[in-house]
């Protein structure tokens, strides 16, 4: 496995791999790699001839008052993980590199961008939206791999694929879960081992409310209440929302139909996590 940093060696590497037939399947990731981003690694590598896996703590996606400082690095281990998954390169560029000259170019997906996670963190999509279309651009693969776990920024990057035609398909890979239920983040290591007990009801609301659904309940703000119980019952929990959404346009449903979105932010302690499910 290649490690690179530059893009231009990156747009050498991926055209050579065209040149050569291959299909090009890209991981967007921030590093610290867990099982999650092993599994999207593990597809596109049974997909794609040729998978690089970018490694970039962006900046831009983070707010003032957010964690880009302190955010977890293991460079070391992220690179036998993505081995180990079948990553042929990975690009692990500086943030000059990204961001040249302290580049005044953005790409900015409009209204989507500050729905759900965007209206609590502003700015926070225009700064994915951007470095995901300057990876885009540099390694100009086939195919691309997300997770589902980051379920609005999957409707920001389709759209955003959409309305510049930049004729890349975006697969979706579910979200990989520990045993007890709690989606992989990065951010888990936060957790005190009480708060990762508190954090549990995030997707036992998930469930419940999955469960209504099957059972015939469908008005909104009856599943909402029903999620919102759970997670008021722990104290160390602070909703930030919880939404049922159309997955592509991220905006509120009366009632939920199979493919709705339901969609969970909370704080818990000092920790933002989020999760999921798409109802069916
Ligand atoms: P991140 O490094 O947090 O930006 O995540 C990189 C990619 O991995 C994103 O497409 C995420 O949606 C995906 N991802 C993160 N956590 C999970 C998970 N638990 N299951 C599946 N994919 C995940």
């Amino acid at each position: 496995m290649q490690i690179i940093h530059t893009v231009s060696e990156l747009r050498h590497w991926s055209r050579q791999q065209r040149a050569a037939g291959k299909i090009i399947g890209l991981v967007p990731t921030l590093g610290a790699l867990h099982a999650g981003h092993a599994s999207l690694i593990r597809a596109a590598h049974k997909a794609c001839d040729a998978v690089a896996v970018s490694i970039f703590v962006n900046p831009t996606q983070f707010g003032p008052n957010e964690d880009f400082s302190r955010y977890p690095r293991t460079f070391d281990a992220d690179c036998k993980l993505a081995e180990a998954e079948g990553a042929d390169v990975i690009f692990a560029p500086s943030v000059e590199e990204i961001y040249p000259n302290n580049a005044t170019t953005f790409v900015e997906v409009a209204e989507l961008s500050d729905r759900l996670d965007g209206a609590s963190r502003p700015g926070h999509f225009r700064g994915v939206a951007t470095v995901v279309s300057k990876l885009f651009i540099a390694a100009e693969p086939d195919r691309t791999y997300f997770g589902q776990k980051d379920a609005a920024q999957v409707a920001v990057l389709r759209r955003m694929t959409a309305d510049l035609r930049l004729g890349v398909e975006i697969v979706v890979c579910p979200i990989i879960r520990d045993p007890d239920g709690l989606a992989l983040s990065s951010r888990n290591i936060y957790l005190s081992a009480e708060e990762r007990k508190q954090a549990l009801s995030l997707s036992r609301a998930i469930r419940r409310v999955e469960t209504l659904f099957t059972n015939g309940v469908s008005d909104t703000t009856v599943l909402i209440a029903a999620a919102e119980k759970l997670l008021q019952n722990e104290e160390k929990i602070r909703i930030d929302y919880i939404a049922l959404v159309d997955w592509s346009t991220l905006l509120p449903v009366e009632i939920a139909t199979p493919g709705t979105l339901l969609a969970i932010a909370a704080h818990v302690g000092a920790t933002r996590l989020i999760d999921n499910t798409i109802l069916h």
